[in-house]
C-alpha cells in the first residue's frame, strides 16, 4: 500500500510518530522471527518461499501499471506461516517489503513517493500483519485440528487478520496525512477487502497443499502461470503507452492546428477590413454621386478593383499555406524564367521605399539570365518578400545586398541585411506561418505569413530556403532553386 507523506499536514509530527511506532513494533517482530527461525527450519524451502513473493511482487508491480492490481505475496506469506511457523512468515514478508519498495524505486512512472519512510512503514506494517496473523493461524489450527472445517476457519481467520491489520494501519496513516476518516477509508475498500481475503486464503491453502504434494516443485507449480500472466500485463502497458503516446501527439497536433486557425482568422479580419472599407467607401460615393466627373469615376474604380486584387491575393495566399500545411502540393504554372530580369524588376519597384528609409538597396547580379522552370508571379512573390523583409526590418543607413549566381546547377539567391536581426530562440518559428517575432511587432506592421509563402513556394519549386541570423547585426536569407536545363 502506498503512503504518501503530505508536507504541510499539520499532524506531520504525529504521522512521523505513528510511522515511528509501527516500525519500531515490525522491527521487533522481524528481530523475533530471526531469534526464532534458527529452530529447524527448512531453509531450503524458506528461500522458494521468499523467491515465490518476489515473483508475485514484481507480476503485481507491472500489473499495476496495467490499471489493475494483480498479485498473491500475502498468500505466500500465510503459505510460510503455515508450513515453516509466524517467524518464517514473517521473514518472508519483511524481504518481499523490501523487494516491493526496490521494484518502485526503478519502476519508471510509478505512483509511489519512494521514500525511507515508505519502506519502514510498510516494512513494518506487513511485519506486524503477518506475525498476529500467523500466530492466528498456528493456535486455530491447533485448536479447531486439520479436518477440511478446521482447515477452512484457519484460513479465513489468517486472512482475515492479515488483511485487516494492513486496512487499519494504512487507515491510520491516511488519516493522519489528510485527515480522511479512517472508517470512511475502511468502507471505501469494502469490495477490495473480500477479493483479497479469499486470494490470501485460498491462493495460501492451494500453496501449501502445492508444497505438500510436490515439495519446492509445487511453488514453481504456482510461479509459473504467475510468470506468464506477466506477458499479456507487459504487452497490455506496451500497447496502451503506445497508443497514449499517439493520442498525445494527436492532440499536440489538434492544438496547433486550432492556434493555427485562430491565427489565420485574426489575419484575414484584420487584412480584410482596410480594403473592404476602400470598396465599400468608393461603390457608395459611385451610387450617390452618379454626375461625378468621369476622372474621378474612374479613380474610384481603380481603387475598387485594387482593393479587390489586394483581397483576392490574401484570400489565395490563405489557401495556398493552408493546403501545404495539410501536405497538399501547390499547383505551378511554370514556364523558363529569368531570375535576373526578375529581381531588377523588384529592386526598382522597393527603390523609392529604399531611398525613404535611408537604405542603400546593392545588388550582385549575373550579366547573363539566370534562368529556372518556375511559375513566374510565385517566383516574384518570394523575391518580394525577402527583399520587402529586408527593408522593413532595417532602421535608416543600412544596406541590403541581393546577390544572385549559378552554383553546381543551381541558382543561389541570397538576401543580406543590416537590421534588426532575429534572436536565436525565434529563428526556428519564422517560416512558421502567422508567426511574428514579439520583439519586432512594435517595429514594423506585418501578418506573420509572408516567410511561410516565401518557404511553400520555393519548395514547391524543389528548391531550399535558410536563414543565418544575429539580433541587432541582421540577417541572411538563402534560397537555392534548380537551374533550368534547356536540353
Ligand atoms: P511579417 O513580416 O508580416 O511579420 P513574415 O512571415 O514575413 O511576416 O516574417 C515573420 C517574422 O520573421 C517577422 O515578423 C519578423 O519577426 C521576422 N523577420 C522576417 N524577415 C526578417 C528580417 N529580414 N530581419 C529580421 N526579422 C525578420
Amino acid at each position: 500500500m502506498a503512503a504518501v507523506t503530505h508536507p504541510n499536514h499539520p499532524s506531520i509530527n504525529w504521522q512521523r510518530r505513528y510511522v515511528a511506532a509501527i516500525a519500531m513494533a515490525g522491527s521487533s517482530s522481524a528481530v523475533w522471527a530471526v531469534a526464532n527461525i534458527w529452530q529447524g527450519a527448512d531453509f531450503g524451502l524458506l528461500v522458494w518461499l521468499v523467491l515465490f513473493a518476489l515473483v508475485s511482487t514484481a507480476v503485481s508491480a507491472i500489473s499495476e501499471r496495467a490499471g489493475m492490481s494483480f498479485g498473491i505475496s500475502h498468500a505466500a506469506i500465510l503459505a510460510t506461516a503455515w508450513l515453516l511457523g509466524p517467524a518464517a512468515g514473517v521473514l518472508v514478508g519483511v524481504i518481499d517489503s523490501v523487494g516491493m519498495w526496490l521494484i518502485h524505486s526503478y519502476q519508471p512512472r510509478s505512483k509511489w513517493k519512494v521514500s525511507v519512510e515508505q519502506l519502514v512503514f510498510n516494512a513494518g506494517m506487513v511485519s506486524i500483519a503477518a506475525l498476529l496473523s500467523g500466530l492466528g493461524l498456528t493456535m486455530v489450527r491447533a485448536t479447531a485440528g486439520e479436518t477440511l472445517v478446521g482447515t477452512v476457519i484457519s484460513w479465513s481467520v489468517a486472512a482475515i487478520v492479515f488483511d485487516q491489520i494492513n486496512i487499519w494501519l494504512v487507515a491510520c496513516v491516511i488519516y493522519l496525512q489528510r485527515g480522511i476518516s479512517p472508517f470512511k477509508f475502511w468502507h471505501q475498500q469494502r469490495w477490495a477487502m473480500p477479493t483479497n481475503i479469499a486470494v490470501a486464503g485460498v491462493g495460501g491453502s492451494l500453496l501449501v497443499t502445492g508444497v505438500n504434494a510436490l515439495g519446492a516443485n509445487g511453488i514453481l507449480l504456482f510461479a509459473l502461470p504467475l510468470l506468464l500472466l506477466a506477458v499479456p500485463f507487459r504487452i497490455y502497458i506496451r500497447d496502451t503507452e503506445a497508443q497514449l503516446k499517439q493520442l498525445e501527439a494527436l492532440n499536440s497536433e489538434l492544438q496547433q492546428l486550432g492556434q493555427r486557425k485562430d491565427r489565420m482568422l485574426a489575419v484575414l479580419s484584420h487584412d480584410m477590413r482596410s480594403p473592404l472599407g476602400v470598396i465599400k467607401m468608393a461603390a457608395s460615393g459611385l451610387e450617390r454621386l452618379p454626375n461625378l466627373p468621369p476622372e474621378k469615376q474612374t479613380r474610384m474604380l481603380r481603387s475598387i478593383l485594387s482593393s479587390e486584387a489586394m483581397l483576392e491575393t490574401l484570400v489565395n495566399d490563405i489557401i495556398d499555406i493552408e493546403q501545404v500545411q495539410m501536405g497538399k502540393e501547390l499547383e505551378l504554372e511554370c514556364v523558363p524564367v529569368d531570375l535576373t530580369a526578375l529581381i531588377v524588376q523588384v529592386l526598382e519597384t522597393l527603390q523609392e521605399q529604399a531611398t525613404e528609409k535611408g537604405i542603400t538597396l546593392q545588388k550582385a547580379l549575373p550579366l547573363q539570365p539566370l534562368v529556372v522552370d518556375g511559375d513566374m508571379n510565385k517566383l516574384l512573390r518570394v523575391v518580394l518578400n525577402l527583399v520587402g523583409n529586408a527593408l522593413k526590418y532595417s532602421d535608416g543607413s543600412g544596406r541590403v545586398l541581393v546577390d544572385l549566381r549559378a552554383l553546381d546547377g543551381q541558382v543561389a539567391l541570397t538576401v543580406q541585411d543590416e537590421g534588426v536581426g532575429i534572436s536565436a530562440d525565434q529563428l526556428p518559428h519564422i517560416f512558421e506561418p502567422y508567426f511574428r517575432s514579439a520583439e519586432h511587432k512594435r517595429f514594423a506592421s506585418g501578418n506573420g505569413y509572408g516567410l511561410a509563402i516565401v518557404k511553400a513556394y520555393v519548395e514547391a519549386h524543389g528548391g531550399t530556403v535558410t536563414v543565418d541570423s544575429i539580433a541587432g547585426r541582421g540577417s541572411t536569407f538563402r534560397v537555392t532553386l534548380p537551374q533550368w536545363q534547356s536540353h
